[in-house]
């Protein structure tokens, strides 16, 4: 009997997978391997937010269900709509613009089973997140791939989708500080974007986490700041990235109600919904945690000189934008992303990954995280340095 189903077969293999076997046999050989490949902090999460769950947990009435189960409790719901108004002047009703999500990748998926007919067609961007992807094949949509190049600043040229691929299509995923390239967006661009939404009858996605990580800090955004986006758009958050809450698993949706409305009723069939204790310690660091996310930028600014300074001595490129703890860098000639990958695992101890597993339009670049200590940093970039100085 063949238990795999169908929907399961047709999604593309991590292409991470192909490097795990290197990294087992380095780890075997006692290689001192030092990640770069994965964007989760190292830092803990702040000691406020903790005492905040701590306390939660010793209420009995929060070992029940989730109060308001799928939707999230109203005081989380009014607590991101209070640091959306704050943080980028977007004006949120808690009842019906904001959803809790059990992390953002759970969004992704309710959004498109909520919203996405089996073949429709949902645009997403090339390199992309691997979880779009995946869950477009889940709901038996047809991804199509509108690419990111680097002479438009890893921005899609919509405009230039074809007519007849924006008629058959119902969503389009971005994100925007984007992972793994790094760019960020302008309003300008939001605003062309929502027009042209507007035109094709498309429903627009931001995926947000890195909103806050972005330098300098002034330039952060969101797409709901564009006068009417609520009616096409929502705009997907998180506590992981941002507050270094990647295990607790908590999000957000916010912006337009219809959509809102939509993944909500997917939702009341999938999930009971966040632990109390988890939202209430959320709606603490959403209240107090600004000075933290200020001395976690000072942190990855810091390590992004490290890496830059000897990228820049060794004559690499990175093409960097503005926004998350990622770096992009240009592969040297000749190489193929995952041999060059291959390459700095094998002669360097160094794990980064190869712009190709986030599809075809990552060829010829590497991804880099600053999520690891400073000291390992500078150790993994002097053992690059030799490497490339080796040849
Ligand atoms: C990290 C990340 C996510 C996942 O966020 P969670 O809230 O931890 O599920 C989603 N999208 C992108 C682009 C990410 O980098």
């Amino acid at each position: 009997m063949d238990i795999l189903a169908d929907r399961l077969k047709n999604i593309p293999p991590y292409l991470f997978m192909q490097l795990r076997d290197k990294i087992r046999k380095a780890q075997a050989d006692g290689v001192d391997l030092i990640s770069l490949a994965i964007g989760d902090p190292v830092e803990p999460t702040p000691a406020y937010i903790i005492e905040a769950l701590r306390e939660a947990v010793l209420d009995p009435a929060n070992h029940q269900y989730p109060t308001d189960e799928h939707k999230g409790m109203l005081v989380f719901r009014q607590a991101v709509a209070r640091w959306y108004g704050r943080k980028y002047g977007v004006t949120l009703d808690p009842e019906t613009e904001v959803l809790a999500l059990n992390g953002l990748k759970e969004g992704i998926h309710s959004f498109i089973m909520a919203t996405v007919n089996p073949g429709d067609i949902v645009l997403m961007t090339n390199p992309g997140y691997p979880a779009y992807r995946a869950n477009i094949h889940i709901a038996g949509a047809e991804a199509y791939d509108v690419p990111l190049l680097e002479k438009n600043r890893f921005l899609p040229a919509f405009e230039e989708i074809p007519k007849k691929v924006c008629q058959k299509a119902k969503a389009f995923f971005l994100n925007y500080p984007n992972n793994p390239t790094g760019a960020c967006a302008d309003g300008n661009f939001f605003s062309r974007l929502v027009t042209w939404a507007k035109e094709h009858k498309l429903l627009l996605l931001n995926d947000n986490p890195y909103s806050e990580i972005v330098f300098p800090a002034d330039r952060r955004q969101s797409l709901l700041q564009v006068p009417g986006a609520k009616d096409v758009a929502v705009e997907f958050n998180s506590l992981s990235k941002a507050y270094n809450m990647t295990g607790w698993r908590i999000g957000m949706a916010v912006g337009s109600d219809k959509i809102i409305h939509a993944m909500s009723r997917y939702k009341e069939n999938v999930t009971s919904g966040v632990f109390n204790a988890i939202q209430l310690a959320s709606v603490k660091a959403m209240d107090a945690g600004d000075q933290d996310i200020e001395n976690m930028l000072t942190i990855y600014q810091r390590r992004r000189d490290i890496v830059l300074r000897v990228f820049d001595e060794i004559g690499m490129c990175a093409t960097g934008g503005g926004g998350t703890f990622y770096l992009w860098i240009a592969v040297p000639p000749g190489f193929s992303s995952l041999e060059f990958t291959t390459k700095l695992l094998e002669e360097a101890g160094v794990l980064v990954t190869p712009g190709i597993a986030y599809g075809q339009g990552g060829e010829g670049y590497f991804r880099l995280s600053l999520t690891v200590p400073d000291d390992r940093l500078k150790q993994a970039m002097e053992r690059i340095r030799s490497t490339i100085k080796r040849g």
